[in-house]
């Protein structure tokens, strides 16, 4: 959205252009892996993992933290720690933190998620995703697990990094003090969060919190009240001055316009979301119940309270990520011949042919192979 163009050419600049030969001699980060799973899911996880291994961390080495809402078995727990050689725990997420909260009437709540399964909305019907969203929403950094660590790198199965990473971005997000890194950044589904919106900015408005400038980000332009107001030139000449009608949506406020940060990827401060503004915002949501009579995902609930909380500064783009998840991808944009000004800043493709193969068109510029032998392979 040109929006957060807006911000970002200002606000944000690349880390590393180019590749480098990893430098490893410097202390790693306070950071881990986070990665959220079934044990059906592992080959999904190999996958992952391998791509994440092979282009960053067989450098690097930082920590994976596996967590499941079940036990994870042996044989899960054995083949992923044949796919690295970090350091890998597993841990369970208790139902402090999945499931129905005891202030909420199962019932009820039961009963929401089974209309959303009714009317067809994406994972609607699905108990266990609400808990997933809710989970990663406002607990998981609370996870026992996760209190030494003070930042984190979500992983999902079945993900895909493109390009080598030869720079630990950990380390350049502290030292450019940010505090939320994003690789893509899409239109969530509007049936999935009809009032997310009212009450995101209900808590800000009640905070007395005042935008810092990314909060605009995900505001709907309003439609230029002079055009609509303009009468005929005909009208103009011949009748005396007439007010123009109250418009009604000018009295409602500002709309979300459904911009979020995909959150399986994300790399972030795990005190933004232990602070307690971040606490109150999450625990407003969730008291609201939109967690379960909508399906309220954790990218825009992150994305709303980044939005509230946060200024442009605080926020990386990691344009430079090759990266897929599922159907969408981001491949970079940052390889100088890529540099045109009618190039969308931030690039969401589904992969149908065409775009697969503009796409290969990209790695293919931005893939020149490096002296050192790293090279930015975006394969
Ligand atoms: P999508 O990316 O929105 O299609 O959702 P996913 O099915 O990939 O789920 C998001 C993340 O949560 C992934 O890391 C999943 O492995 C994980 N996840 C989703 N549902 C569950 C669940 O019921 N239990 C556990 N342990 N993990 C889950
Ligand atoms: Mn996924």
């Amino acid at each position: 959205p040109p929006a957060i163009r807006k911000i970002s050419e200002k606000h944000d600049k690349v880390f590393v252009t180019g590749c480098l030969e990893p430098d490893t001699s410097k202390p790693r980060a306070n950071a881990a892996f986070v990665v959220l799973a079934r044990n059906k899911e592992l080959d999904g996880v190999i996958q992952s993992m391998k791509s994440i291994e092979r282009h960053f961390n067989r450098w690097y080495n930082y920590p994976y933290v596996f967590l499941n809402d079940g036990d994870f078995n042996q044989t899960f727990m054995d083949t992923v720690k044949n796919y690295t050689s970090a350091t890998v725990e597993f841990g369970k997420v208790g139902p402090d933190m999945w499931g129905y909260p005891d202030w909420i009437d199962p019932k009820v709540a039961k009963e929401g998620v089974n209309k959303q399964g009714d009317n067809a909305i994406m994972y609607g019907g699905m108990e266990s995703y609400h808990f997933m969203c809710r989970f990663y929403s406002g607990f998981f950094y609370k996870h026992p697990l996760l209190a030494k660590y003070e930042w984190y790198w979500r992983l999902e199965p079945e993900i895909k990094y493109f390009c080598d990473i030869t720079y630990d971005p950990f380390l350049q997000m502290i030292e450019h003090n940010k505090t939320y890194g994003f690789t893509i950044a899409v239109k969530e589904l509007r049936e999935t969060v009809p009032n997310i919106f009212r009450y995101a900015a209900a808590y800000k408005r009640l905070n007395n919190i005042k935008s810092q400038g990314l909060w605009e980000m995900f505001v709907e332009p309003q439609p230029e009240k002079k055009e609509k107001e303009k009468l005929p030139e005909e009208v103009l000449r011949s009748e005396p001055a007439r007010l123009p009608d109250v418009d009604p949506e000018g009295m409602e406020g500002e709309k979300y316009n459904m911009c979020h940060f995909w959150s399986n990827f994300e790399i972030a401060r795990l005190d933004f979301f232990r602070s307690k503004e971040y606490e109150d915002f999450f625990q407003m949501m969730d008291r609201s119940g939109g967690f379960w009579m909508e399906r309220w995902g954790d990218a825009p609930i992150h994305s709303l309270a980044a939005g509230a909380l946060l200024a442009p500064r605080d926020i990386h783009y990691f344009r430079d990520f090759g990266y897929r998840h599922t159907t969408i991808q981001h491949c970079p944009a940052n390889a100088p011949a890529r540099q045109l000004p009618r190039q969308p800043w931030l690039e969401k493709t589904t992969l149908d042919e065409r775009k697969r193969q503009e796409e290969d068109q990209y790695w293919e510029e931005y893939d020149a192979p490096k002296e050192n032998g790293v090279g930015c392979r975006c394969r």
